[in-house]
C-alpha cells in the first residue's frame, strides 16, 4: 500500500459555500469574501463520490465564453489526469438517469462550491464567477471542495502549524477560519496548498489573519500556482486510490 503522509480533510456532515477572488497582487492571491456556512445536513450520505466518478454539466445559460469553457474543462481534465483517474470528472450533456448526483458548473454569485457529494437533490452547484475563472488554481480549488476537500487551514491539527489572528479578521468571516473537527487528515500540513488561505485573507485592517508558527515565510501560505503534491495525495488517500 502506498504510504500517504499526512493530509487533508473530508467534511462529513456539512455544506460549505464560499466566495473567493483575487486581489491586484498576482503574486499573493487574496481571498475576498470566502464565506462558509454550515447547515445541519444529515450525516448518512457520504460526501465522497462513489468510485470517484463526478459527472458534471456546464450550464449553457451561464454565459461562459470560449476561454471560460477552456479553463473549466482543462481544470477538470488535469485533476482527472493528476490523480491517475482516481477521480474522473466527466462532462455530460444531460442529467444522469435515475436521479444520480451530478455537478452543475454555473455562475451563481461568486465562487463557491458545495463540499463533497450532497446526494439530494441530485444536482449540486459549483459557481465560477468573476475572478475565479482567472486561474486554473481557483477552478481546481472549487472542484476539490466538490470532492470533499476542506481548506488546509481548517484541518484539525492546524494550530500546530499556523496561528489565527482573530482580531484582524473582517467581522462575519470568522467561520472560514474555524477548525473542522469532522475532517480527516491524510497528508503533512501543506502551507502552500491551493486549499490554504493566504496570510491576509479577509483582513479587516491590513494585518495578517494567518501566520506560520515555524518562522517560515507567511507569503507562501496558499501560494502554489497549481495543485501541490499533497493536494493530489490527499484526494487519492481519501478515495483510497493506492497507486
Ligand atoms: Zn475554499
Amino acid at each position: 500500500m502506498k504510504v500517504f503522509f499526512a493530509l487533508l480533510f473530508i467534511l462529513k456532515s456539512s455544506l460549505q459555500m464560499e466566495i473567493i477572488g483575487s486581489d491586484e497582487d498576482r503574486l499573493t492571491w487574496t481571498f475576498k469574501g470566502d464565506m462558509a456556512t454550515k447547515n445541519a445536513r444529515s450525516v448518512e450520505t457520504s460526501v465522497l463520490w462513489p468510485s470517484g466518478y463526478v459527472p458534471f454539466i456546464i450550464d449553457q445559460f451561464a454565459g461562459f465564453d470560449y476561454y471560460d469553457l477552456q479553463i473549466i474543462r482543462e481544470s477538470a481534465a488535469e485533476l482527472t489526469f493528476d490523480t491517475g483517474t482516481c477521480i474522473v470528472f466527466h462532462q455530460i450533456d444531460q442529467p444522469p438517469p435515475f436521479g444520480d448526483p451530478y455537478v452543475l458548473i454555473t455562475r451563481s454569485g461568486g465562487c463557491w462550491a458545495a463540499l463533497g457529494m450532497i446526494g439530494r437533490p441530485s444536482m449540486q452547484k459549483v459557481s465560477l464567477d468573476g475572478d475565479c475563472l482567472s486561474s486554473h488554481k481557483f477552478v481546481k480549488h472549487q472542484l476539490l471542495h466538490a470532492l470533499g476537500v476542506l481548506h488546509e487551514h481548517q484541518r484539525r491539527d492546524r494550530d500546530r502549524y499556523v496561528s489565527i489572528r482573530w482580531s484582524n479578521i473582517y467581522p462575519g468571516y470568522e467561520t472560514g477560519f474555524d477548525i473542522d473537527w469532522n475532517g480527516d487528515v491524510f497528508t503533512p500540513y501543506d502551507y502552500e496548498s491551493i486549499m490554504h488561505y493566504p496570510s491576509h485573507a479577509y483582513s479587516l485592517n491590513g494585518f495578517a489573519t494567518i501566520t506560520r508558527r515555524d518562522n517560515g515565510d507567511n507569503r507562501r501560505l496558499g501560494s502554489a500556482f497549481d495543485t501541490t503534491f499533497d493536494d493530489i495525495a490527499k484526494v487519492k488517500a481519501a478515495y483510497r486510490c493506492y497507486w
